[in-house]
């Protein structure tokens, strides 16, 4: 009976920032997760945007989860 408690609400929002969040930096691979580089999630219009910054190799990008389709196609029929 708690499954469905974190599908919505705060928790679920940060268990999804956690899922979803770059671990590591696209560029040259360095562990974002302890402390060498940041994440920041943040709306733009409908699409979740992590923007982040690799201390290793400087690289700053914004990362969009294609986990989530957005948009309403019929899909599977
Ligand atoms: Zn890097």
């Amino acid at each position: 009976m708690s499954a469905a408690a974190t599908q919505h609400g705060f928790a679920g929002d940060a268990e999804r920032h956690r899922r979803d969040a770059p671990r590591h930096c696209p560029r040259c691979g360095a562990s974002l997760a302890s402390g060498a580089g940041i994440s920041v999630e943040f709306w733009q219009g409908p699409d979740r945007i992590f923007h982040t910054w690799c201390a290793a190799c400087r690289w700053t990008g914004d990362i969009t989860p294609a986990t989530e389709m957005i948009g309403h196609e019929p899909g599977h029929g």
